[in-house]
């Protein structure tokens, strides 16, 4: 019997894994310019960070972990996502001892046992970055241009940025007790879902997706509109910072992020030819976290992105460019095939993309080979090479042969060189 893969955790093949090699340089580069450092994370964590972290009432926490007991009996789950074992690893190595601001970025895969869809997958991967130790108005909006710079550098179609307000533990309370009283009058027309968790979580009411729901709280009180002083003070100078960059992000107060920890700013960023799972990214400010998980009173804020959605949504034509074959070696025999692997060899350790095929192949069938491969040059190697200790070179651009035209003896530069020159020849002095 056939085994196949697991629902929701898929395969990333060549010709989709170039986009993501891409990607990733790309963000590297971007994360360099402004300065972030990597940080390698566990996939595997104890459950009660994420529980402590991520909230008790979240849908994550509640039921998209993927926990399993290890053989001691603690309780272990596949990271869910990369904020909370971030924090958990700057706590554990008090960072904040070595550095006065940390400036982290991440790539991996994380688990959430969601309804696979579309964009929507158990395994799935993140790139993300975290700040741990500023709070000012001036690192939200540096995030956000982080953010708008990569959007721009992975040239995602249509990408939008929804930005928020989540208030802080000053202004929050109260406006948590007037959205409840809210909810509490319009119990009727909530769905079962966000009855249940009324209580215990009433910002939830604003991103529940069930369409009478949302008629529902249509009219509900908003977080905007119940900011404290300082916190409506941020909010604003986060915007005029991103303003004077010619960066508007459009105002969404009903984007409340599906985790707990988040203050004042929030964004998410949605892009265009996704469908139903349009958001390719979020993320905000988790000034409480870090003292919640046991270290000094540090503010923060992070975001992370989709890789999956992200491939989706890129422009057709970014510039992806798998690396072919820059020489395609094709013998013909068997002394010509000894004498082709040790060439092969010889040149790939000097930094030449060397393809060879299986031995006992024509020359046709190998120059099928070579045009499928993407190679710009053949070198033939028959018995006539061979004997002459120089190689034919057939320019697949140009579709000429050059008999015995370089040396076997070439190093990897040298050979790459007068490939070029031939090339560059004119036609009549071809040989
Ligand atoms: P979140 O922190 O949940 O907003 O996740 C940040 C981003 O990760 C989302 O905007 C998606 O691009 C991506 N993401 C989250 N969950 C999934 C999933 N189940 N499958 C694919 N991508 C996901």
């Amino acid at each position: 019997m056939k085994i196949t893969s697991v629902k929701g955790f898929h395969d990333v093949l060549p010709d989709e894994s170039i986009r993501w090699t891409w990607m990733e340089q790309q963000a590297r580069q971007l994360f360099a310019r402004y300065n972030f450092s990597e940080i390698r994370i566990p996939v595997v964590e104890r459950t009660e960070l994420f529980a402590r972290s991520i909230g008790e009432t979240t849908d994550i926490v509640e039921k998209e972990m993927y926990t399993f007991d290890d053989r001691d009996g603690s309780s272990l789950t596949l990271r869910p996502e990369g904020t909370a074992s971030i924090v958990r690893a700057y706590v554990e190595h008090a960072l904040h001892t070595r550095e006065p601001v940390s400036k982290l970025f991440y790539l991996g895969p994380m688990f959430r046992r969601e309804r696979p869809q579309k964009g929507r997958l158990r395994e799935f991967s993140q790139i993300g970055v975290e700040v741990i130790g500023r709070d000012d108005a001036a690192i939200d909006a540096e995030v956000l241009l982080l953010l708008h710079d990569l959007l721009q550098a992975l040239e995602i179609r249509g990408p939008q940025i929804e930005l928020n307000s989540l208030g802080d533990t000053t202004c929050r309370p109260a406006y948590r007790a007037a959205l409840l009283a809210f909810g509490e009058a319009h119990r009727a027309g909530l769905c079962e879902n966000c009855t249940r968790r009324l209580e215990r979580n009433p910002l939830r009411l604003l991103d529940c997706k069930d369409p009478d729901c949302r008629a529902t709280t249509a009219s509900a009180p908003v977080m905007l509109d119940h900011l404290c002083a300082p916190c409506r003070a941020h909010f604003d100078a986060v915007q005029a910072a991103l303003a004077r960059e010619g960066i508007r992000p459009r105002l969404n107060p009903r984007m409340v992020r599906g985790l707990d920890y988040y203050v004042r700013t929030a964004f998410e960023v949605v892009a265009e030819g996704l469908g139903a799972q349009n958001a390719v990214g979020g993320g905000g400010r988790y000034d409480g976290l870090v003292k919640a998980l046991g270290g000094p009173d540090t503010p923060g804020i992070g975001f992370a992105l989709g890789v999956e959605r992200l491939v989706l949504a890129m422009a057709d034509h970014a510039a992806v460019q798998p690396l072919a074959p820059e020489v395609f070696l094709a013998p013909l025999g068997a002394a010509a095939e000894a004498e082709a692997m040790h060439l092969a060899h010889r040149w790939r350790r000097d930094g030449v993309r060397v393809e060879m095929p299986a031995g006992g192949k024509s020359l046709k069938s190998q120059m099928r080979l070579a045009d499928k491969a993407g190679a710009r040059y053949v070198l033939i190697l028959g018995e006539d090479e061979l004997a002459a200790q120089a190689l034919t070179v057939r320019d697949m651009a140009a579709k000429r042969d050059f008999t015995r035209a370089v040396d076997v003896s070439s190093a990897g530069r040298a050979l790459l060189d007068a490939l070029t020159q031939l090339s560059h020849q004119p036609v009549e002095q071809r040989a």
